[in-house]
């Protein structure tokens, strides 16, 4: 009994032992190391559940952009919601861990998406969840990035992503509710000292604004690069100013301006010129390689000639 007692015993402390050494790893980053005892460990059936929790956490260390790590996590880190483990100086409850997992995969569902106002609206309630955290620093990006971003933080600016785009969804259809939209993505932005983006609000709300006359049918329409378009052109500014107002204020580039309906005939016609340049091109193309196939026949022909001859000469 003793002697079994001592190999249990053994047994033991070489469990102990492997495990230390992966949390070591860890410790230094090594990831490889921590792999490397964490699966001696597993395959050998002496791993206990928080094993599998760090061994997962090194995975989206090696590869953090990872959407398959991610979901395996998510799998994983449901299973053991329980627990709480010691990653590196971290002390990480993987009930929290789970949550911003799956609200991190919520975000990069929704970014994957196009631009709409459902999308936009789920940005919104993505964002608040977030706020709600009640932790100063998100786990993620504390134990995987090494910097510190409170939930509110990240929380504003999904939220101003969310106004953004439901703005951007609506602003061929009224670019003044769009300009409203864009207002409180403005607010959150500012929250979050996005400057880049709290500057491109400002930009869409002041185009939002604009007003002129479409140069060709003469509508009044209000929204630069939503129902107003400029077009190049070499007349200048004195010129058409002669015609009538037909440009929104304080441009002075050499543009004339038209409405939706009217570029969207120029753009058709747009799309016919270029599918039968592309029909024109694709025939010279062809002209082309087909000369060029017969000259190489003509050329090898010659070349065969030439052989015979420097072969009945050597004779
Ligand atoms: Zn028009």
């Amino acid at each position: 009994m003793a002697l079994l007692g001592g190999l249990i015993k053994n047994k033991e402390e070489r469990i102990e032992k492997k495990t230390e050494k992966g949390k070591d790893a860890i410790k230094m980053k090594d990831w490889n190391g921590a792999l490397k005892y964490f699966n001696g460990l597993i395959d050998k059936g002496n791993a206990t559940p928080d094993i599998y929790v760090l061994r997962q956490m090194v995975l989206m260390a090696m590869d953090y952009d990872s959407p398959k790590i991610l979901n395996d996590s998510i799998d994983l880190f449901r299973k053991n919601k329980d627990l709480t483990v010691e990653y590196g100086a971290h002390t990480v409850k993987v009930s929290q861990l789970l949550y911003e997992c799956e609200l991190r995969r919520d975000d990069e569902t929704l970014s994957s998406k196009e631009d709409s106002v459902e999308v936009g609206e789920a940005f919104i309630r993505l964002g608040q969840k977030y706020m709600d955290l009640e932790y100063p620093n998100l786990i993620l990006n504390d134990v995987f990035k090494e910097e510190k971003m409170s939930p509110s933080m990240l929380g504003n600016y999904i939220q101003g992503e969310g106004y953004s785009t439901i703005a951007e969804s609506i602003k061929y259809e009224s670019p003044k509710m769009a300009a409203e939209r864009m207002i409180s993505a403005r607010q959150f932005y500012t929250e979050c000292n996005f400057e880049d983006d709290v500057k491109r609000c400002d930009e869409f709300i002041e185009n939002a604004s604009k007003s002129g006359k479409c140069w060709f049918c003469n509508r009044e329409e209000t929204g630069l690069f939503m129902r107003l378009w400029p077009m190049p052109t070499l007349l200048s500014k004195e010129n058409y100013a002669k015609e009538g107002e037909r440009m929104p204020d304080n441009d002075s580039n050499k543009n004339v301006y038209a409405c939706s309906g009217c570029r969207f005939v120029f753009y058709n016609q747009y799309q016919d010129c270029l599918k039968e340049s592309k029909q024109y091109t694709d025939g010279k193309v062809q002209d082309l390689a087909d000369w060029t196939a017969s000259r190489l026949d003509n050329l090898q022909s010659q070349i065969n000639a030439l052989d015979r001859r420097i072969d009945s000469l050597r004779r």
